[in-house]
């Protein structure tokens, strides 16, 4: 155990380093955002006003900064990404610009041509198979009490790695989406059809991003729900959090809608909570704080769900670290989730035992309730299961063999590791049809 005396300089002890949270004016190192003062900053509509959706934008704002050649390197990306670029000056500033490649939250936003690889044979558009499992438009009703909801598909900053890349952010290059925005005409035949399932206890309300629905919406789809007598918990998924904490502390209207509904709920004796994703250290500052202060102080619970990426949080330093961060500002580490399948991310993959090691690091580290669960959540259409809860494992191969009996009782699930991780045999295998096919049946053949 550590000792630690009373009057020692915190901000110099390792274990205490989760208590320090950056609080300078580090968006005025941004060469086009030298004058903007704390207070303008501050302000959400600046934050949503000034965000960088093209590449463009990002040579113009950072002029010298950075090398021709990174800046060609990102209109590289731009040709392969499914995902528009969308950033908030919050996080755009929060990049390390003196080494963009190495950055976390570069790579989770603003993806590079060099490091794209070519996806992996067995991945899926729609990965966790949402549209198979969708009763009614924007709903997915997978297991019995709970469902997810997605209202819109339009976010505040876009994450080159979503797992809903066929839907949300608008057409790219490689990729043409149906996005949609708010169609109240949809959503009610979604309150229709949750009035008329008796046995769901629980709404995910995700999309996108609920940042993005309007005070009015808010009230709108949260009444419709908390009014369904079987209705007995709802969650706002919102990355707002995470990259953009000014609008939960300047954005009293939005605020508001989400502290009345809280209030609703809790009169009617059920929950409203909000669901966030912050995924590394380098995402949480003294505004993460603030905002998370202002959230607890209406009574509002936050869980987080973070993705387990390479560069970004593959290591136990920084998964405990965020844990013990987000949990010492009140918000409880809910999920960590292996990198789902789909397009576009095999650079940010991880296998499943990295997976299983950093629950085996993690846990112990804080008090149980503020240890995150490691999941898996299967391809196909399986939901999430605990990482080391696999029926078998060909590490060489990179293949997992899974089952979720109260889900889909008679189906086996498959998760695979990224070839760029495997021996250079495994992946030659890989690279021929009939091994694959081999190595898969095989693979299953144990279970
Ligand atoms: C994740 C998810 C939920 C919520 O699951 P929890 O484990 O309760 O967080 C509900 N429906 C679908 C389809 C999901 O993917
Ligand atoms: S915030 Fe969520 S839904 Fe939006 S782009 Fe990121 S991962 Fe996708």
């Amino acid at each position: 155990m550590v000792s630690i005396p009373y009057d020692a300089d915190h901000s110099k002890i390792p274990e205490l380093q989760h208590r320090n949270f950056r609080n300078d004016d580090f968006w005025t190192e941004i060469p086009g955002w030298a004058s903007i003062s704390r207070g303008e900053f501050a302000d959400h509509r600046w934050q949503t006003k000034n965000s960088i959706r093209k590449v463009d934008q990002v040579e113009k704002i950072l002029g010298k900064r950075v090398s021709k050649d990174f800046i060609k390197d990102l209109k590289e990306g731009q040709h392969q990404t499914p995902m528009n670029i969308r950033i908030t000056p919050y996080v755009f500033s929060l990049i390390d610009w003196d080494n963009p490649i190495e950055d976390p939250l570069r790579k989770q936003f603003l993806p590079t041509g060099s490091t794209f690889l070519p996806d992996h044979p067995m991945h899926l558009v729609d990965s966790l198979s949402e549209d198979d499992d969708s009763p009614v438009p924007m709903l997915t009703h997978r297991y019995p009490d709970k469902v997810l909801f997605l209202p819109t598909t339009i976010c505040p900053v876009y994450c080159s790695y979503c797992t809903r890349s066929r839907i949300i952010g608008g057409s790219t290059e490689t990729l043409e989406k149906e996005t949609y925005g708010a169609n109240q005409k949809k959503w009610d035949d979604v309150f229709e059809y949750l009035t008329r399932s008796p046995l769901v206890e629980d709404v995910v309300i995700s999309g996108g991003d609920a940042y993005m629905l309007t005070p009015e919406q808010i009230k709108y789809i949260g009444e419709n729900l908390l009014r369904i007598p079987h209705i007995r918990r709802i969650r706002l998924a919102t990355k707002g959090i995470a990259v953009f904490p000014q609008k939960i502390l300047t954005d009293d209207a939005w605020i508001k809608s989400v502290a009345d509904l809280h209030k609703l709920g809790k009169a009617f004796g059920k929950q409203v909570m909000i669901h966030t994703h912050f995924s590394s250290p380098r995402e949480i500052t003294k505004w993460s704080q603030m905002a998370m202060e202002r959230l607890f102080g209406l009574g509002i619970t936050v869980r987080n769900q973070a993705v387990l990426q390479e560069g970004v949080n593959n290591h136990v330093d920084a998964m405990v670290k965020l844990t013990r961060q987000i949990g010492f500002i009140n918000i409880q580490p809910y999920y960590v989730y292996l990198h789902d399948m789909v397009p576009g991310c095999e650079h940010l993959r991880t296998t499943l035992r990295e997976g299983v090691e950093l629950e085996k690091a993690v846990r112990g580290t804080t008090a149980g309730f503020n240890t995150p669960t490691f999941v898996c959540d299967l391809p196909g259409g399986g939901g999430k299961r605990h990482v080391a809860s696999y029926e078998y494992y060909d590490e060489e191969n990179g293949v997992s063999v899974w089952k979720a009996p109260y889900v889909k009782k008679e189906q086996t699930f498959l998760y695979f590791d990224p070839l760029h991780k495997l021996s250079p045999e495994a992946q030659k295998r890989w690279g021929n049809e009939g091994d694959r096919k081999a190595m898969i049946a095989e693979a299953k053949s144990r279970v």
